[in-house]
């Protein structure tokens, strides 16, 4: 019986990566020292692995920026535009990749970035390949091979994994109309086949194709498409040993298909779905030889496994196959949690009480070896006594009376219709609205942070390790957010925020003050390229013990007389970004948080503040996979954001802002959360997601972001007025407000003045065009 790993996470223990990228871009650093943070990690990765006893160690899951995008270098799907950037001298591949990622605007090129956007139900994002009719494709980056056969010299013989043909393409998107993305399958192919042929001749031993696409609802065609790859790949290289993956969710109706394939072994996500174990062992589909691998050790949450549940699993499958047709896995890449809880020494963040209740990813290595050693009977020694601690610490956690708060309970018990639904529908509000906030047509705003500059970062850092004292920290904080709003009435924004120099993050921020959630010092997770978030972790009954952002916000209004916009993170969002509680249902969960952010609006309202925006970036990418699931959640996640909206009168206005996200399937879901105003993620589509608002004539207010914030690139103002032309052609003009696609904290301040200054410009433009 192996132990199977399907990633692991490549940002470094310390975050190593994102550091050299950032280098990197800025100037700072080498080509080749970026190149060689890239194989240090790698290696500490293979030998992590190798040392602790895993058997089929991943390659390929390195990344500079996302594994997506890596595969669309590799089969040579690169835009036309980008080419640009190799011609230039002193240019390499990697700057290529990273313009693809990131846009290029230097040396008299101007190029946009390519879309990116959530991976299933993550909050890990990828890069969107582009594709033409009749595209072909070609081996264009090696990258695969290269880390192969980096690990080989090492003496560590990986399994080089692979985002599958049909997931890859399927995550694609056609830039044009008149084909469909999978039709390129067949130009495709060949270089997967050429791919395999190279790793074959350095002896690769196994390799895993990735088709998470199988946790979707997979059409006839599609379904026929994977049929397809795998025969294809099977007759080519009938030795190779070949291992598909799925996760996030079942197989579900796929399952006959999945189970029609010819590969060496089928990998199962046991922590999302463990009935489909036995639908499988049930089913007479099963071919023998076919291993099956058994994702028991969740990659999606930093919970310990519990032993005694795995072994169960485990043993139903050994019981019907053999342990010799089984892997014990983890259930996704490991790429979702972070590193290695034996960073965690500071017991301010994490109580000792919880930690030995986790597991971080090189924690989660050594449960899967433990596992093994359970089943296989070749116990080492401690393995006896490693399953004793492991049943003491699950009850331990059961028992916690850090766990449970009773008046809490209660609480969500007593929440009746009335405290779901404003007082008053929008049309009324809105007459209310108009008269006490006096905008002008087309009002501008930002979606709430501005640049948070490696000197705001040091200052919390230096008030963290106790260099800075409360005040002088506060007075630091207040000096940047009074000189934010002097930035905002200089270019003259109508609706202006404080900035939120104060949080780190827009989940740890309040998480930090909510009870129910504790922290790490180290946990980080990739998001997006060199971006990283350390999620909180909700361990028990949440509540606000007191007001959270009160004061910066008042401390803001009281500078200026134009509005000043709280600025709240949705409970939804909040959920959607930590690491949740497995033991109760996350609706419960997220109610609970919902409470605590009503309580913070209303605080919010009796203290001046008359806008205030509640942040669901996270509604969308919280779907489940299988559109049979999402009335459900759909149902309790538009409630949460009601709860916590719904308290206030008439004249507050509501914002919420949502990323990244397609709108068109829970259009009605985002209407029926009933905010006034709704400011979305749209330019890097060219306004194509405004679409699905104007298609349903959403009936409130919307701000369809007019420029890129994930990209250093100032946008001029005809940009964003042409932008804004698209919109008025859908949106009638008096619903329409004009704001960047998201927050600025990325950003620095010199692209950020200009861009902003921009987008005043465009509106005022567009007034007068009225
Ligand atoms: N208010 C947050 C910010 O401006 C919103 C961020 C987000 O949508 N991801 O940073
Ligand atoms: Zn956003």
């Amino acid at each position: 019986m192996k132990t199977n790993v399907l990633g692991y996470p490549r940002i470094g223990s310390r975050r190593e990566l994102k550091k050299a990228c950032e280098n990197y871009w800025s100037g700072k650093s080498s080509l080749s020292e970026l190149v060689n943070t890239g194989k240090a990690i790698r290696q500490h990765n293979w030998k992590l692995q190798k040392d602790a006893g895993i058997d089929l160690i991943p390659s390929n899951d390195f990344s500079f920026y996302d594994q997506v995008l890596d595969m669309s270098l590799t089969v040579g799907a690169i835009p036309q535009r980008y080419y640009e950037v190799i011609r230039q001298e002193g240019n390499t591949d990697l700057d290529l990749y990273f313009a693809m990622a990131r846009g290029y605007q230097k040396n008299g090129l101007d190029i946009t970035a390519m879309e990116m956007t959530k991976w299933f139900d993550t909050n890990y994002h990828y890069i969107v390949p582009e594709f033409h009719a009749n595209q072909q494709f070609k081996l264009f980056s090696t990258k695969i091979i290269d880390e192969f056969y980096e690990a080989k010299q090492l003496g560590i013989i990986t399994k080089p994994v692979l985002l599958g043909p049909v997931s890859y393409l399927l995550l694609g998107k056609e830039k044009e109309a008149g084909f469909h993305r999978l039709d390129l399958l067949k130009n495709l192919l060949p270089v997967y086949l050429d791919i395999l042929e190279k790793l074959k001749a350095y002896q690769v031993d196994w390799v895993q194709f990735d088709e998470p696409c199988f946790a979707l609802n997979l059409s006839p065609e599609e379904q026929q498409a994977i049929k397809y790859a795998y025969t294809e790949i099977k007759k080519r290289f009938p030795y190779l040993k070949t291992i598909l993956t799925n996760y996030f969710d079942c197989y579900g109706e796929n399952l006959k298909t999945a189970l029609s394939l010819p590969v060496n072994a089928l990998h199962l996500d046991l922590v999302r779905c463990p009935s489909q174990l036995d639908d499988i062992l049930e089913s007479n589909l099963l071919k023998q030889h076919v291993q099956l691998s058994l994702g028991v050790v969740d990659g999606r949450n930093i919970w310990k496994n519990d032993f005694q549940q795995s072994l169960a699993l485990i043993k139903k499958a050994a019981a019907k196959i053999g342990t010799a047709n089984l892997m014990i896995a983890s259930s996704c890449s490991l790429l979702h949690v972070p590193c290695d809880l034996d960073l965690e020494i500071n017991a301010e963040g994490l109580l000792p009480e919880i930690k030995q209740w986790l597991a971080f990813a090189k924690q989660k290595l050594a449960e899967i070896v433990t596992l093994q050693e359970l089943v296989s009977g070749k116990d080492s020694p401690r393995s006896a006594e490693k399953l004793q601690e492991n049943i003491a610490a699950i009850h331990r956690r059961q028992t916690s009376a850090l766990i449970h708060d009773s008046a809490v309970k209660q609480r969500v018990k007593a929440i009746t219709e009335q405290d779901t639904a404003r007082k008053n529908e929008f049309t009324v509000r809105r007459q209310a609205q108009r008269k006490s906030l006096n905008l002008p047509l087309f009002p501008t705003t930002t979606i709430g942070s501005f640049p948070q500059t490696p000197e705001v970062r040091s200052w919390r850092a230096k008030f963290k390790k106790g260099e800075l004292s409360q005040s002088e920290y506060n007075q630091l904080i207040q000096r940047e957010t009074e000189a934010t709003i002097r930035f905002q009435e200089d270019i003259d924004l109508d609706v202006l925020v404080h900035g939120e120099f104060e949080r780190n993050d827009m989940v740890e921020y309040f998480g930090e003050q909510l009870a129910g959630f504790v922290f790490t010092q180290n946990g980080w997770v990739q998001s997006y390229g060199s971006r990283c978030v350390k999620p909180p972790i909700i361990y028990g009954d949440v509540y606000r013990p007191a007001s959270m952002t009160v004061q910066w916000t008042k401390f803001a209004q009281s500078l200026t007389n134009k509005w000043v916009k709280g600025m709240l993170t949705g409970p939804v969002t909040i959920l959607q970004w930590s690491f949740v509680r497995n033991d109760q249902p996350r609706s419960q969960t997220c109610t609970q948080i919902a409470l605590a952010i009503r309580d913070e609006v209303l605080d919010l309202e009796q203290a001046g503040i008359k806008i205030i925006q509640i942040d669901e970036p996270a509604i969308r990418e919280g779907l489940p996979l299988r559109q049979a699931d999402w009335p459900n959640y759909l149902q309790w996640a538009v409630q949460a954001f009601r709860l916590a909206a719904s308290g206030v009168q008439d004249t507050t206005q509501i914002h919420t802002h949502m990323c990244y996200s397609e709108f068109n399937d829970i259009i009605q879901n985002i209407a029926d959360m009933d905010a006034d105003v709704i400011t979305i993620e749209c330019s890097r589509s060219q306004m194509e997601l405004l679409d699905a608002f104007a298609d349903f004539q959403y009936p409130n207010e919307i701000g369809p972001g007019v420029y890129d914030i994930h990209s250093p690139r100032v946008p001029a103002q005809s940009e964003m007025v042409n932008l804004l032309e698209k919109a008025k052609k859908v949106i009638p003009a008096d619903q329409i407000w004009i704001n960047p696609d998201c927050g600025l904290k990325t950003r620095q301040w010199p692209e950020t003045k200009e861009a902003l200054t921009e987008m005043v410009a465009a509106a005022k433009f567009l007034r007068k065009t009225i």
